[in-house]
């Protein structure tokens, strides 16, 4: 493909045409204000703030601890299997308008399991709206359990002994939450009994934490993807390892810059992590605290960093698919229809 030859006034256009997966989406982050009011409203539930100005107003955030304290507030109003079911319909809907093929959902049974809702409730609303998103707006759907990480190992264990008997629901098993002071190897032991049963493994790190949780992420939990991973650009022979092994990044750029990860857009790593020849995505994380979906993320991203042309989207893109938890043979429909879009934009 001759990627130069498209102009790069079209290039905004093409970032939101062209089909991608999503492979990096707190589900619980998608919760808009609006819909944070609704659901208090519907379930009868008292929120510490009294409009959706003031809750959106204190989305400001100075690292990821004073994120996640909001976080939790805003996922005290989901109670019923409708309420999981709608927030992620929400989110799906918005990501059909942004070319989403396939979205891998995060999700935290353990935030909602602490407040007494049951573990069923959580996954059978979320599991019933992938299957109306495949089947209403094309967009296939996989769900990831997250273990949080600022809690114990044996509470994961018990959240997994919550999880097998819906366990053709659940794809995967990724740890998120607080990363600082909580290493990957602190999960070792749950995380090997989750690849005994056949689980997909993925893990944050190397978000704020340092490239030490990369390796442990990679040699102690066995993940087959690191979602964040911007820190190891800190080290080189952490990088070489990740491109030999062509472990996918799903990279979070707007995430990145509401917490500080980054000091601004056009010092964000990522163009340095492709150019290694590392296999990184673009994702939104928690959409609707860090200022956009994903297609926001790739043209935010784009606009300030000009080293980014149609080559790094079409990678981008591409890993995205490809890095996905479906089979081959579905990626490689999506591929091609990634191949005819850029045909038709010039390349
Ligand atoms: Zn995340």
């Amino acid at each position: 493909m001759n990627f130069d030859a498209i102009p790069a006034d079209r290039l905004p256009a093409l970032l939101q045409r062209m089909p991608k997966a999503e492979l990096h989406i707190h589900i619980e982050g998608s919760l808009e204000p609006e819909l944070i009011f609704a659901l208090a409203e519907r379930n009868g539930v008292t929120l510490a703030l009294d409009s959706v100005e003031a809750l959106r107003a204190a989305y400001a955030f100075t690292d990821l601890q004073s994120f996640l304290d909001i976080y939790y507030a805003g996922a005290s109003v989901l109670l019923t299997e409708q309420d999981f079911h709608d927030m992620a319909m929400a989110y799906f809907r918005r990501a059909a308008a942004d070319h989403v093929v396939h979205a891998e959902l995060f999700f935290d049974p353990q935030t909602h399991t602490e407040r007494g809702v049951p573990f069923e409730t959580v996954v059978r609303g979320l599991k019933r709206a992938c299957e109306d998103a495949e089947r209403e707006l094309g967009v296939s759907a996989l769900l990831i359990l997250c273990f949080l990480r600022h809690l114990s190992e044996e509470a994961a264990f018990e959240t997994l002994a919550q999880a097998l008997p819906h366990r053709d629901a659940i794809a995967g098993i990724g740890l998120d939450s607080s990363e600082r002071g909580h290493p990957p190897e602190k999960f070792a032991r749950v995380f090997a009994r989750c690849r005994e049963l056949g689980f997909r493994l993925v893990a944050h790190a190397g978000e704020e934490g340092p490239p030490a949780y990369v390796w442990s992420a990679l040699d102690t939990l066995h993940v087959e993807r690191i979602d964040h991973g911007v820190r190891s650009i800190d080290d080189p022979a952490l990088m070489a390892r990740l491109a030999r092994d062509g472990v996918p990044l799903t990279v979070c750029p707007l995430s990145n810059l509401k917490l500080c990860v980054v000091s601004s857009l056009s010092e964000h790593p990522l163009p340095a992590l492709l150019a290694a020849g590392l296999r990184a995505t673009i994702n939104s994380d928690d959409p609707a605290y860090f200022g956009g979906y994903l297609n926001r993320n790739f043209t935010e991203t784009f606009a300030a960093l000009p080293q980014l042309g149609a080559a790094e989207a079409y990678r981008l893109a591409r890993n995205s698919l490809e890095a996905s938890f479906v089979a081959p043979e579905r990626q490689a429909a999506w591929v091609a229809a990634l191949d005819r879009c850029f045909a038709e934009a010039g390349a």
